[in-house]
């Protein structure tokens, strides 16, 4: 069935393609706010995203209200249906946008909360573009790369600039340059610069220094040949950052600003330093800001003031007092990046309380179950010197069991627990299977003839809510019982918390799960599903079934985190 437009306009003879298909956003001024695009050379994984996050941090710092937007390369709509393997966990925005993990970085860094506006696809890019052909936008004409499909990212960074009233707004390119996938990406922002204006538009590559160990020598060629190619797609940047292992040898800023033609204050060290955390300062001892500003005709707001939290912070973490160890007993093992929430928000409570956080990796699928009322030995193996045990995220049946026993055996010893979602929902049925004799309690995600379905798919409410595909996703208000631990954590009654599960508690068994001692101490309002459970008696025991680690920040780190944290250190103390 078509349906192709029905109106079609020509062209005007002498009107520019560009402005044609992609006109100015109404409101929007071109040159009110500046753009700073931010490429990779040499390979991924260069800590783009803490660079784009830091250089924010510091125009912050400037005064500048900043915006952050990722421009990711896959054809997939969002991160939602990602493997954590290859990308890392999907972050959840407040809005519900699943998406890279780097908009989590700009969320920690900025401290603010972003939205869809901050992230794009190009399976978002190739479904905007279907959708204007179909609705006639394109006037017939045949759609092209330029100006239809790089007008539309214009279209999308215009807007999202706007939308957040920004100053400054910086675009992260995904991958690398030369990748098929970032072509469209780069030829846009080489557009935009041409369609903004003069001195409205910066663009810094980053760059791999290779350090050969057999050399004992900075290698740059790499890091030219990629400039390079980015240079051939008509970008010169105007800055060049190079990561490497160890700080940049002068030589090798000299070479590369030489090959490049780039001014050697703008070619700028970003070695691995202690915590990602000092990054901005690091950049502010180099002038970035000044150089950057400068560009743009605003160089007298450079040399900002550190933010006085971010400095503490800072320190504290340099010169913690303690160490704790807490297990993380999740599937996905190997790089941080599958739970790199998690790993920041024990970064972020530890260091509220002067301490570091050890993260212990607890494969939860290579733990075996033991009946139900006895503590699998192989789990109290596991957990043996530890001071707690997290319990994360998952989907399906892989680490369940796994995570179950842990459970058992840390409520069965006050060793402190958390359970995060599906942690949570591992925690209500180990409870069903050991305290209430329910040997066959399940969730229905795994077990859908179970007799005792106590975590279920509760199709009405989602159904009420307007909630497509069965997702509850995005931030939500959830109401506190007065006197709970929850309540004595956040400090009050109420908590804004973001939601990515699909499964929930049975409400059928709530009675018999408070007959055994069960409490449960948070809910939606208007939704008769409870979402936070604990054990009073236990010294921390707390399944929640929301997202805790997407909201903590380094100078607001999460509640509910450092209660937990808290509670790990009195149990190490009393070890
Ligand atoms: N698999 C569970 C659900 O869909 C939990 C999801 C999660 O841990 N994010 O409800």
């Amino acid at each position: 069935m078509s349906t192709a437009p029905t109106r079609l306009s020509l062209l005007s003879a002498g009107s520019d393609p560009g402005e044609q298909y992609s006109p100015v956003p109404p409101g929007y001024t071109p040159g009110t706010t500046k753009y700073i695009v931010i490429t990779g050379s040499v390979m991924s994984g260069l800590g783009k995203g803490i660079f784009s996050s830091g250089l924010a941090r510091l125009l912050e710092d400037c005064g500048l209200r900043t915006n952050l937007i990722k421009m990711d390369g896959y054809f997939n709509e969002d991160a939602g249906t990602l493997s954590p393997y290859r990308h890392g966990e999907a972050f959840v925005l407040e809005d519900g946008t699943e998406c890279d993990m780097d908009v989590g970085t700009y969320e920690r860094f900025v401290n603010k909360s972003f939205s869809s506006l901050n992230i794009f696809t190009n399976g978002r890019l190739t479904q905007k573009v279907h959708e204007l052909e179909r609705g006639g936008r394109f006037a017939g004409s045949d759609v092209q790369f330029y100006p239809h499909v790089t007008g539309e990212v214009i279209r999308f960074v215009r807007e999202s600039a706007l939308a957040y009233k920004a100053d400054v707004t910086l675009v992260e390119i995904g991958g690398t340059v030369g990748d098929e996938e970032n072509r469209t990406y780069i030829s846009a922002m080489g557009d935009l610069a041409y369609r903004e204006g003069e001195r409205n538009v910066y663009f810094i590559n980053l760059v791999w220094i290779i350090e050969a160990a057999h050399l004992r020598e900075q290698k740059s060629k790499a890091a030219q040949h990629g400039t390079a190619l980015l240079m051939q797609m008509g970008i010169k940047p105007h800055m060049l950052v190079c990561r490497a292992e160890h700080e940049l040898q002068p030589g090798v800023q000299h070479k590369l600003a030489d090959r490049l033609r780039i001014p050697r204050a703008n070619v700028i060290d970003l070695h691995n330093l202690e915590t990602i955390y000092l990054v901005p300062q690091h950049l502010r001892r180099q002038k970035v800001d000044r150089i950057v500003l400068d560009y743009f005709g605003q160089g007298r707001r450079a040399a900002g003031v550190e933010d006085p939290a971010w400095a503490q912070y800072v320190k504290d973490f340099l010169a913690p007092k303690d160490e704790i160890r807490i297990g993380l007993a999740g599937t996905y093992m190997g790089p941080r990046d599958m739970y790199a929430s998690i790993h920041n928000a024990f970064e972020h409570a530890g260091i509220r309380v002067r301490t570091r956080v050890r993260v212990v990796d607890v494969p939860s699928d290579r733990i075996e179950d033991g009946p139900a009322g006895e503590i699998g030995e192989r789990a109290a193996a596991q957990l043996r010197g530890l001071d707690g045990i997290l319990v994360p995220s998952d989907f399906g049946r892989r680490g369940l069991e796994g995570g179950i026993a842990c459970i058992r055996h840390a409520r069965a010893h006050g060793l402190p627990f958390l359970g995060i979602c599906h942690g949570f929902q591992a925690a209500i049925i180990e409870f069903a299977r050991s305290a209430l004799g329910l040997a066959q309690a399940h969730t229905t995600e795994i077990a859908p003839d179970t007799p005792d379905p106590v975590i279920r798919l509760l199709l009405e409410q989602y159904e009420a809510e307007g909630i497509s595909g069965g997702m509850r996703l995005g931030k939500r208000r959830v109401e506190l019982l007065p006197g709970s631990l929850a309540a004595q954590i956040y400090g009050g009654t109420e908590a804004f918390e973001r939601f990515r599960h699909r499964y929930e508690f049975n409400p059928a068994y709530r009675e018999r799960f408070a007959e055994k001692g069960m409490v449960f101490s948070g809910w939606i309002p208007d939704h008769p599903v409870m979402q936070i459970a604990e054990l009073p008696g236990h010294p921390f025991f707390l399944g929640v079934q929301f997202h805790p680690e997407f909201t903590s920040r380094p100078v607001n780190p999460s509640p509910v985190f450092v209660g937990f944290v808290k509670a790990c250190i009195e149990h190490a103390a009393r070890r």
